[in-house]
């Protein structure tokens, strides 16, 4: 005979009756980063589940009847994005998060999504380039766009009753300039805009837009939040029901959905996610560091060193300075030679994940940067082994 103080699935549901699709549980407040990242968006310890359950596959569900949720089509919903979105919602501390086949497809759901004809919108000047390459698109619709760079205070010079939406994107990618969250904000807000930071850079682990006034977080989870490069993902996180709504009825129109697969990896790797970004972030200082020390370095740009012109606004609202140092070295070829003789480091755009990456930026065209210009993601090898391949790929570089 079983034992009677064991709850069954049986004993708890009537015969017949479907199981019931997962519900995230909340992380006990107070928790720390590492305990938040491994619990985001688990469903409870029900006897005999898994922590996190498998992908759901599906195009449609059984629907009988008048066509309610919580699941009906798969456009609409899907259980693996529940999950998902309670745990991304944790970790960027909204009470709402709406995932994307790709940051591209997030950033377009609130560039696009939010955003009238007749209205303005600010963007950065040295923001990342595909979010740029929006306001052709933007214009073509009778959207006024104003650009102007991250650093300084040109972003909220450029705010006034016609603003919609200010785009913060701080630090830059690849530049990595820094601008003050909290004041620009409430400079929106005096206008009547509403706020977006993409954070892809910093990463949720590495600050919370949403606590220091933005109204939206918008990041590629195809960076540090999957980070084992395999995956691409987008979300979008808010404290406001409406506009989750309304980003959440922009994916189903254009079905920028993610794929259940995709979908649960990333969750599966948000376990992982402090262990990992905090061994990318204190690698990134030591190398960092190491950079600024040396004369074949025309110049290092990386939010952790006190010296960098980002380091105090970066300091005063960072936890973590991220994974990505961008460095200049004195031309192209020095620039090709550096890459082409780095041995565990690889040649490879995209940044935040377990495999340490490097790239000329220039090599795509579009960024403001010298030809020299590298972007170097730091990932979780031995920070001995990868300050030993920088040190011997700038010897190769720089001989002769
Ligand atoms: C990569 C990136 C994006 C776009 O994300 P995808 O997942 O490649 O579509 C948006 N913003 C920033 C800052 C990025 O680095």
């Amino acid at each position: 005979m079983s034992d009677p103080a064991q709850p069954t699935p049986d004993d708890q549901r009537p015969a017949n009756a479907p199981a019931p699709a997962p519900v995230p549980a909340p992380v006990p407040g107070g928790a720390g980063d590492g305990t938040r990242a491994v619990h985001a968006g688990k469903p409870g310890a029900d006897p005999w589940t898994p922590s996190l359950p498998g992908p759901v596959f599906a195009a449609h569900y059984h629907l009988p009847g008048e066509p309610t949720g919580p699941y009906t089509y798969g456009r609409m919903e899907n259980p693996t994005w529940t999950l998902l979105e309670a745990a991304i919602a944790e970790l960027e501390g909204g009470a709402h998060a709406v995932t994307f086949a790709s940051g591209m497809g997030a950033v377009s759901a609130v560039l696009l999504g939010l955003v009238r004809s007749g209205q303005a919108v600010v963007l950065p000047s040295d923001c990342y380039q595909a979010t740029r390459s929006l306001r052709a698109r933007l214009e073509s619709y009778g959207v006024t766009v104003r650009l102007a760079p991250t650093a300084g205070d040109a972003q909220a010079r450029e705010l006034d009753d016609d603003v919609a939406l200010l785009w913060i994107e701080t630090p830059s990618n690849p530049e990595l300039d820094v601008c003050d969250i909290r004041r620009l904000a409430d400079a929106a807000h005096r206008v009547g805009a509403l706020v977006a930071v993409d954070n892809t850079l910093a990463g949720p682990l590495g600050q919370s837009p949403l606590a220091l006034g933005a109204d939206l977080v918008v990041a590629s989870g195809t960076k540090s939040l999957a980070g084992h490069g395999d995956v691409l993902l987008g979300y979008v996180a808010t404290d406001d029901a409406e506009l989750a709504e309304r980003v959440r009825l922009w994916r189903t129109t254009v079905g920028a959905i993610p794929g259940p697969m995709e979908a649960w990896l990333a969750h599966r790797s948000i376990a992982t996610l402090q262990v990992r970004f905090d061994r990318q972030c204190a690698s990134a200082q030591a190398i960092a560091e190491r950079l600024r020390d040396d004369p074949r370095v025309l110049q290092v740009r990386y939010p952790g060193l006190p010296e960098d012109p980002a380091h105090r606004q970066a300091a005063a609202q960072m936890r973590r300075f991220g994974p990505v140092v961008s460095f200049t070295l004195a031309d192209r070829e020095t620039a090709e030679r550096f890459l082409g003789a780095l041995r565990i480091i690889t040649e490879a755009t995209s940044f935040g994940g377990v495999y340490s990456t490097a790239e000329r930026r220039a090599r795509w065209g579009g960024d403001a940067v010298p030809a020299g210009f590298v972007r170097l993601s730091v990932g979780i090898e031995d920070p001995a082994d990868l300050l030993r391949d920088i040190e011997q790929a700038l010897t190769a570089a720089t001989a002769g």
